[in-house]
Order: C-alpha cells, then structure tokens, then sequence
C-alpha cells in the first residue's frame, strides 16, 4: 500500500538516529504527522524509545527542507541538474583519470543507498575514493576485528548483555549516546551483574558503576594489558581456547613481562592501584564478561591498537563466542554497520571484501563493471586534505555535513570553497556544507526513506516510508543511479525500486559465502517485492566464532603485540587537554534534533565543562563565558563547572554549528590527525587552552 492508502494503520519501521537500531510503531495521523512509539516486537528494543526517538513525530514537518535541485542559487528541473552533475563526473574522470573524484557519503543513508553509490565509484568509475562519515565513528574497530578475526565481524549482540555477569564500559557513555542499550545494561546490573566503566569522565553512566576507572586519557592499551598481564599471572588465561583457537607472534608474551605490573599500570593510568586491582580480579574471576567500548576507544590516534588490546584480553581469556562473553565494539550511526556491510569504506571493496586481486575479479564478473577499483581509496582526513590540495576536482557529499563534523572544519570549509565541482545530496537547505555546492540535490528524509538498516549488533530491520515524497525530494538510491545511467551506464543502474538493489546485495553478499566467511544472508532476498516490503528483523551471523574458527587462512584468531605510547609532552601554550562527545538529546549537527523544542530542554546551549580545582586556578566562573582555543582555531562556551571532569581536562559537544549559535563550535578545534591504521580521527585529546571571556 501506498503511505496514503495505509490509513491508520501502524507502520512498523526504524528510528533515524542511534545505532542501537530501535523498531518504531508509526501512525500517520495527518499530512505531515504521526505519533509514534517503540515496535514491542523489534528485538532490539521491545517497545522501549529514548527521548531522541520519542520526538522523532516533532522533527517530519517540511520548514527549512530543500524540496528541489538547486544550481547555484537558481531553482532547476532534475533533468538539467543530474545532467550537469554525470557531465562534470565524467568529464573530470576523462581529463584527470578516476582518482580525481571522491563521494563523501554518511552512516544515515540506507543500505540500499550506500550499495548503489559504492558500485558505482569503485565499479564503474573505477577509484575506491568513497569514504563515509563512518570513518569519524567506528573504523578503528572494523581494522581491530580484521587483524584479530580476519574479517569485520561483531562477535557479540544485546542478547549478550542480557546474559552477563560482568559489562565492561570502555570509552562509552551509554546512558546518552546508546540509551536503549543502557536500560538493558541497567536491567542486568539490578539483576545482580556487576558493571564497570572506563573512561576520563564522571558521566551518567559512570556514576552508575560499581567500580569508575577514571583514566587518563589515551592509556587504555596500558590498561588492558595489564589485564592480560593480571590474568597470566593469576593463571586465568584460556590455555585450551588459545592452544586450538588462537596464535600469536613467538614473542607476545615477552612484550608483556616488563612495565605491565598493577603499580606501574596504575601509574600510567593514573587511577589507584586498589581499583585497578579491584577490576583485574573481578574480570579473572568472570567467565561471563561483555566489554563494550565505542568513541572514546575508536576516536584516537592509536584506536586500532586500543581495539586489539581489548580483543587480546577477549581472546586469550576465552571470553569470545560464548553467551554473555565478548568484545562488543558498538556502533554510533543508523546505518554505519550497513555501510560495512556493502563496503561503503574507502578501504574495502564491497561485501566485506578487502581488494585482493580474486575479489576484485569476482566483484567485477558479478557486476559486469567495466573496470573495478585497484587498492583502498582516501580516508576522510585524507579525502579532504587532497580536495584541499586540489587533487580532488569534483566531490558529492550525500547526506552528511562535513564543513562542521570533520576535524578542523575551518581547514575543510577552505578545501570545499576551492573545489571545481561540490555537488550536496541533503534533506535540509541551509546545511552548512551546502554553502559550499555547486549543485544541491533534495533527498528523502527518515519518514520517507524506504530500505534497510543494520544496527550494531548486525541485526537488518527496514525503514519504511511513512509520508508522500515532497516537493520533488527523491531517494537517495534514484539520484544516483540516475547519475550513473547518464554517465553511460544504464542497464547496470536499471533499478526501480529498492528491492531490487537489495536482491542484488544480497546476491552478492552470498556470491563468495563458503569457508568461514561470516558475513550472509540467506534465505532473505526471496521472497519478491512482497517480501521485502514484509521483511521482519534479522540478524546475520548467529553466534560469531562459536565454533571457534575464525576467518583467517589457518582458522585462528590473532593476539596482536601493541605497546601504551608515552603520554604526549604537555605544551606550554596548550596546557589542557579537550575531550570532544554527544549530548543526551541532540544529533550530530541538530538538522533533525533541532526541530523538536522538547530535546532542546535538555542542554540549551553549548558548554564548556572544566573541573572546580582548574575553574579556581583560571578564574573560571560557572555560568560564566570562556574561550577555548588549539593550534586549529578557537571558539567561545558558557562554562559549567563541577567534578565530571578530571583536572587539566575540558569536554565540549560536537551539536552546535554557524546555523544554531555564535559559539560552541567545536568542529573548528581538533586537529586533522588520524589513526595511522583506521584513519580515524583523534577527537578525544586535542592541546586546548581556556581563558575567560569578560562580560559586562
Ligand atoms: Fe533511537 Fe537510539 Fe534512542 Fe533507540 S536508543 S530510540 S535507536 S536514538
């Protein structure tokens, strides 16, 4: 049925924003409105929303959208703008070669989406320059999982969380930022497990532990492996699950003999001994642990080797496979897992598949493509230095708002203003990146999205449509694939709908799937139109590695040897350290969040947090203004002071850009400096210094 012809009837589909992937039961009750309330029968949620996902009914009206293809300033007819767009694409291929072009794309498009715009760069045009905003989020763990496991694959789902007797919170405060995943958390905690956080910051979710590690900042590989250490010690490894299951280089054990005693741990994490001793002994003790982690490990210079230390621990302990034991990285976006799934990284192919030359001559047979990406492409940081550098001459950013999210945004905002050609593919006309276009395209927002969705726990639930089209607003799938046909490749991009690209996902998901390869979907592509448009939530992969084979060539996991980097020397100039998060109630750059008054309750504005002790030292006044500075650029907050801070140490939200407010804009602080292994950035410590601003 058509949205208009469902009437009254509820419209199961998925919300906009966390990865946690909640099912949604929506009734259209008028042109534009809907109430809403959680689906009891989605398994991620049963029935459950957080604040976020119960206002999503304030956030589906028309004010402030873009509703048709703008050139320039001037109004045009889709014709002539995805013209010019496939002409200049094609053109700047043809004069520069295909490397000379790049799709910055976003974990908030569909799965339906990413497949057609990742086939097309890497499989037609021919340049593996399709990156996503997913690199800001989790790609320090996808390179984790590939070192340890061979492949990407989450080991673990919220049924884990269920059965734990220990939940190990690294890096993630949960009660804001996955909130649903939190109340499971909460509901094992009153049923007797135990729950354990580490992080720099007193959070909401801290302040629930039985035990808070408040570390310094960028010591957690010491941390974990002074837990592997601890363990060894103690004799509380798994020598039979290692002995068959896992290998390591002949001298990683060496690399933990020296400096991985409690004292010296301690010292370098700067917490007491006590405590540290208090959580190596409650791991030991606990077969059943889940240790979660997400942007405070991921979103660091050494993320890769953050993750693999929590793997190691995992792994050498047995704690893998098994219900209610894993390492459970968790995902930020609606769909940044969706994105791995088709290979919507700069660096994979596409199906989970890295560029080796037989899965590049297999993708290639399968789409008939008339040539296929050679090796990984630019990561985000990179992406944009080369625009910046103008090896990039023609970039489309689909559904994200890079001129504010990226690292040293003010860098970013100059490389775009200098671009031969932008084209942006939003839902909002006055997204700041937008400024930038030459060509704005008018995309479907959540409400009238059709497709899939797979949240962290690899579970695939469909986003259906809940209102008409507007204006002459398209999916994103049909922008591109119109692109791709005028660019000369029609029969591949003869898609009518997104069952179609999904049947092709999904072909091509299982084209490869024999060995141990994880990642499948049976069974789901039949079915036809119908059964897709029925599709109940699923999760692919079962139990991860319950066998205890891994995808590696000999089957077995891999303990990787990673060393705690020395503490970067504090500088003069910048003499504090700035952490950068979320807020309870809004979404990266507030396009949606910001339309419903009720979340603005929750944090009006953007404020610099900074312990009393620093508050005193630097003459800063609670409620009062501060201007925050780094090497990059600086902007003012109203400062809130209190003890969820440690000292030396300031944590501003990402929210707020030039649209929402004069100040906080936090974009323009943190350095361009990445991972060297995952590219990601490194948001969570950048030199800071603080100095108040007077006010009469
Ligand atoms: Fe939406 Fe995430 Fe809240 Fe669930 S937890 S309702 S997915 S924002």
């Amino acid at each position: 049925l058509s949205p208009e012809g469902r009437g009254l009837a509820a419209i199961r589909t998925t919300c906009a924003y966390c990865g946690v992937g909640c099912g949604i039961s929506a009734t259209v009750t008028g042109a534009r409105s809907v109430t809403i309330a959680g689906d009891p029968d989605h398994p991620a949620n049963h029935g459950r929303l957080c604040s976020k996902g119960t206002h999503l009914g304030e956030t589906v009206g028309l004010e402030g959208r873009l509703l048709h293809p703008m050139i320039g300033n001037k109004r045009a007819g889709w014709d002539k703008a995805l013209d010019l767009v496939a002409r200049r694409f094609r053109d700047t291929v043809a004069q520069h070669g295909p490397n000379s072009v790049a799709f910055y794309v976003s974990g908030q498009l569909l799965t339906e989406d990413y497949y057609v715009a990742n086939k097309l760069m890497k499989g037609f045009i021919g340049s593996a320059n399709i990156d996503t905003n997913s690199r800001l989020c989790m790609s320090s763990a996808v390179a984790g999982h590939v070192r340890a496991f061979g492949e990407d694959v989450v080991p673990a789902s919220y049924d884990d969380l269920d059965a734990a007797d220990l939940i190990v919170l690294v890096g993630s405060n949960t009660a804001w930022c996955h909130p649903i995943v939190h109340q499971r958390i909460r509901a094992r905690c009153e049923a007797g497990a135990k729950l354990v956080v580490i992080d720099p910051r007193r959070t909401e979710t801290a302040a629930e532990a039985n035990l808070h590690l408040a570390i310094r900042p960028g010591s957690d590989v010491a941390l974990m492996n002074g837990a592997l250490a601890w363990c060894r010690e103690a004799g509380t490894l798994d020598e039979r699950f290692i002995a068959d299951h896992v290998t390591a280089p002949e001298d990683f054990w060496d690399t933990l003999s020296d400096g991985h005693d409690l004292w010296t741990v301690a010292r370098t994490c700067d917490v007491p001994a006590s405590d540290l001793k208090r959580f190596y002994e409650l791991f030991a003790a606990t077969p059943r642990t889940v240790t979660l982690f997400s942007q405070g490990i991921n979103q660091s210079l050494a993320g890769t080797d953050q993750v693999n230390a929590i793997l190691n621990l995992h792994l050498a302990t047995g704690r893998i496979g098994k219900p209610g034991a894993a390492p459970f990285s968790i995902t930020g976006q609606p769909n940044a897992m969706g994105g791995r799934e088709v290979g919507g990284l700069a660096t994979t192919l596409a199906a989970h598949m890295d560029f080796a030359a037989e899965n590049r001559a297999l993708v290639q047979r399968f789409w008939s493509s008339p040539t296929i990406a050679e090796k990984p492409g630019l990561k985000a940081v990179d992406l944009f230095r080369a625009v910046g550098e103008g090896r990039i001459k023609a970039l489309w950013i689909m559904a994200t708002n890079p001129a504010v999210s990226m690292p040293d945004a003010g860098r970013v905002r100059e490389a775009l203003a200098a671009c031969p050609f932008v084209v942006v593919s939003d839902v909002m006309a006055d997204i700041d990146t937008g400024a930038f276009a030459h060509v704005r395209l008018p995309a479907t927002a959540w409400g009238e999205k059709d497709g899939t969705v797979t949240n962290s726990e690899r579970m695939i639930s469909r986003q259906r449509a809940l209102f008409p089209l507007p204006g002459e607003a398209k999916p994103d799938w049909w922008i591109v694939s119109q692109v791709a046909r005028r660019m000369g490749w029609k029969s591949a991009f003869a898609y009518d709908r997104p069952a179609d690209i999904w049947r092709e996902h999904v072909r091509l998901a299982n084209y490869r799937n024999v060995g141990r390869r994880l990642f499948a979907l049976p069974g789901q592509g039949g079915g036809g139109n119908a059964g897709y448009e029925e599709m109940a939530p699923f999760r692919w992969g079962g139990t991860p590695f319950a066998d205890g084979r891994f995808a590696t060539p000999d089957g077995r996991a891999r303990l990787v040897p990673v060393a705690q980097k020395p503490a970067p020397a504090q500088l003069t100039r910048w003499p504090m350290t700035l952490n950068t998060g979320r807020y309870r109630d809004h979404w990266h750059t507030m396009t949606r969040t910001g339309l419903a008054p009720k979340l603005a309750r929750h944090r009006a504005e953007p404020l610099v947090e900074v312990h009393a002790d620093d508050a005193v030292r630097l003459g800063l006044v609670d409620g009062g203004l501060a201007r925050v500075a780094t090497p990059q650029g600086d902007s003012v907050y109203r400062v809130s002071v209190g003890e969820g801070q440690r000292p030396g140490e300031l944590f501003v939200p990402i929210h707020w850009t030039d649209r929402t407010s004069s100040g906080g804009r936090t974009g323009l602080l943190p350095r361009p400096l990445a991972d060297p292994i995952s590219g990601q950035p490194g948001f969570k410590a950048t030199p800071a210094s603080i100095v108040a601003v007077a006010t009469r």
